[in-house]
């Protein structure tokens, strides 16, 4: 019985816990956090440099399998990407650049300066035609904004934690006092469920344009839902994609019916 209760309780404290981040930031110190937020901004070309100082302390902090590496399996998995990333570098107007990052966890994402990491046993789990798809979907992100928007407010509410109370501080003295605390939480931006539906939709759109099968964005997905149900919604396993993304079944669904109505016009 003893047991039972904890485990409610964890459960309660893990949903709870996206909140709880928020909630330091209300009650007496909100004075001056706004005053702080509307002294400090953030400007398109801050955003933009602190995104590109961000994903190359990731590039420098995690193994990137490069063509000329001296691994072959990292070689092959530069190579695979090259293959399947290649032709759509300037997709949209777009200025993309792509690496693997030779890692465990399944994942993949998207910078506000372009720049797409996809992890290599996410590779290992998907056929190039259901990577591209998530590729897409990652693209949508930078295409869409979210990232930029994310980041903005990333940037905003750390200056008002940070500065608070002052007006002093740059966007690059922030960026500057921790690169590697700072880019892991841009990098941690979550997004809402409708920038998720969203950057899916476009991702639907990019596979279409590009005369490929919509199906394969639905097949990615699977996979996703197939772990979750081994493995449980884990955080180690591709849990970034299901945490702030929608549930798995729901997204296959939705790509699966938005497929039917595009058969029968
Ligand atoms: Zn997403």
């Amino acid at each position: 019985m003893n047991k039972l209760v904890f485990t409610v309780a964890v459960m309660l404290l893990g949903m709870t816990s996206v909140h709880a981040q928020f909630g330091k930031f209300r009650g007496k110190k909100l004075d001056a956090i706004t005053t702080a937020v509307t002294a400090f901004t953030v400007s398109d070309e801050e955003i933009a440099a602190s995104a590109t100082e961000a994903v190359k302390w990731m590039d420098e902090n995690n193994p990137v399998c490069e063509l000329n590496s001296k691994q072959k399996d990292m070689r092959e998995y530069a190579e695979r990407l090259e293959r399947i990333f290649g032709p759509y570098k300037n997709y949209d107007g777009l200025d993309l650049n792509y690496k693997v990052y030779y890692v465990t966890d399944i994942n993949a994402f998207a910078c506000a300066d372009g720049s797409v990491r996809v992890f290599s046993s996410l590779m290992d789990i998907m056929t190039d035609d259901e990577l591209l798809a998530i590729i897409g979907h990652e693209i949508g992100h930078v295409k869409l904004e979210h990232t930029k928007n994310a980041y903005k407010q990333i940037l905003l509410t750390e200056a008002a934690s940070k500065y608070v109370g002052s007006t002093k501080g740059t966007v690059a003295d922030l960026m500057n006092s921790d690169l590697g605390g700072m880019s892991q939480k841009l990098f941690g931006a979550s997004f809402s469920r409708k920038q998720e539906t969203d950057s899916d939709d476009y991702s639907y759109a990019f596979l279409v344009a590009n005369g490929k099968n919509p199906q394969a964005l639905a097949d990615g997905f699977q996979k996703f839902a197939d772990m979750e149900k081994e493995y449980g919604a884990d955080k180690s396993l591709g849990a970034k994609m299901s945490s702030s993304h929608p549930d798995s079944e729901k997204r296959v669904k939705r790509v699966e019916d938005k497929i039917k109505k595009s058969a029968k016009k």
